[in-house]
């Protein structure tokens, strides 16, 4: 992978499309700032060769133009304590504005250009707004890995607009596909895959390209009960996505033939409502009474997943085992959580990612323990699945 590190900035406008899309509070203030924190390394090597840096990112969803809650004016003070230098900003990332800016900028000098989706044009893979942004450097970088499963004009489209020896990869983003590949191509068996969260749409594309390469796969979370519900278990009001039935019994089956142990939760944590609040109660995953839904894997459960994570050698781990987010419905991710941990101090190589399984780990300042975090949800989804990232591809394109 060409990388900054491998080509001097000096002298060089240098544009990089980074991912601040941070949580910000009601107040404006970045409630988080791995993202930022992530994108340090190479905005530094940039201003060690004496070069300008201009940066460039989205921050949430902004539906139509400017909204205050997204600008990325609010992540400025953070960013100029952590680098302890001047930030400039251009409240538009195109136009007059910005390219003024962008041609004043003098050597080992900031310019954040404000939120991309505030032009749509981002989003669609606009050309000529590729263009405009690709007119505000000589050198382009892309460290935004998770934007990388995204063809937006900043993340791909721009990458043409720059000669091949002009357009490199950040080193997040190096980081973050040199231990997808490690995962994926130089893994030490036993290898297991936690997955957790709502949805068995987002992933069971991941789960069919891990049964040839995992020994085991442990699906928690409300996604499971699908799995139950096709399998004949009663789920209650429990989450339960029909169109994938007939898929999750596909998957059962082709795990079985390549001697994939999936493992589910064999009890539940249910309640009636998803309240902090509410009476809660311990039964069979697979006889979950009607009127109540499974909020989180039982104590055996959770007992029986540790000790296959702490048999494994390689842990790849996104999503929750339940709603963490309220109280009575999060020690299952908890003892998962600290079961990664206790493997990888044991010398076992663990990749976490998805913001839920990173929040976990932050609250249980166990971030450290890992091998690995990545910093982004989707792109490193993605990227396990095998498929190629347009944000990598446009690089690697001549
Ligand atoms: P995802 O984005 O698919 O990884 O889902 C993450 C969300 O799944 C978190 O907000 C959890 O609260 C939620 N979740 C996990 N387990 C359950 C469950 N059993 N029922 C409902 N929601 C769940």
């Amino acid at each position: 992978m060409r990388t900054v590190a491998d080509f001097s900035c000096t002298g060089k406008k240098v544009l990089v499309r980074v991912d601040f899309n941070v949580p910000l509070s009601s107040d404006f203030h970045v409630t988080d700032d791995t993202r930022i924190r992530e994108a340090l390394p190479t905005i530094r090597k940039i201003l060690a060769d004496q070069g300008a840096v201009i940066l460039m990112s989205h921050l949430g969803r902004p539906k139509n133009g400017y909204e205050e809650k997204f600008s990325l004016k609010h992540v400025v003070p953070v960013l100029a304590s952590a680098l302890r230098t001047d930030v400039h900003f251009a409240d538009d990332c195109v136009g007059g504005e910005a390219s003024a800016k962008a041609t004043t900028l003098k050597p080992n000098q900031i310019l954040l250009l404000e939120n991309l989706r505030f032009h749509s044009e981002e989003s669609a893979g606009d050309e000529s707004f590729a263009k405009q942004l690709a007119a505000l450097g000589e050198v382009y970088i892309n460290d935004a890995f998770g934007s990388a499963h995204r063809a937006h004009a900043s993340t791909a489209v721009i990458a043409k607009f720059f000669q091949p020896e002009r357009r490199m990869f950040g080193l997040l983003m190096a980081k973050e596909v040199e231990n997808a590949h490690r995962v994926l191509h130089e893994s030490k068996k036993p290898m297991t895959l936690v997955l957790g969260g709502a949805k068995v749409s987002d992933k069971i594309k991941l789960i069919r390209s891990f049964i040839p390469l995992a020994d085991n796969i442990i699906i928690g979370g409300g996604m499971a009960f699908t799995f139950i519900k096709a399998q004949g278990g009663e789920i209650g009001n429990s989450l339960f996505e029909e169109a994938l039935v007939n898929e999750a019994l596909e998957v059962l089956r082709l795990a079985v033939d390549s001697n994939t142990q999936i493992h589910l939760p064999t009890d539940a944590i249910v309640a009636e409502r998803l309240d902090a609040d509410a009476k809660t109660k311990t039964v069979n995953a697979n006889a979950i009474p009607s009127g109540w839904m499974g909020l989180d894997i039982g104590l055996k459960s959770a007992k029986a997943l540790r000790k296959v994570i702490r048999g494994s050698k390689t842990i790849v781990w996104n999503g929750p085992m339940g709603v963490f987010e309220i109280k009575p419905f999060r020690e299952g991710t908890v003892v998962i959580a600290k079961a990664i941990a206790r493997a990888t101090s044991k010398g076992a190589f663990s990749l976490a990612g998805g913001g839920d399984s990173v929040a976990v780990l932050n609250q249980l300042k166990l971030k450290d323990k890992m091998s690995y975090v990545s910093t982004g949800g989707g792109a490193m989804l993605a990227m396990l699945e095998g498929r190629e990232l347009p944000g990598i591809l446009a690089i690697g394109r001549s």
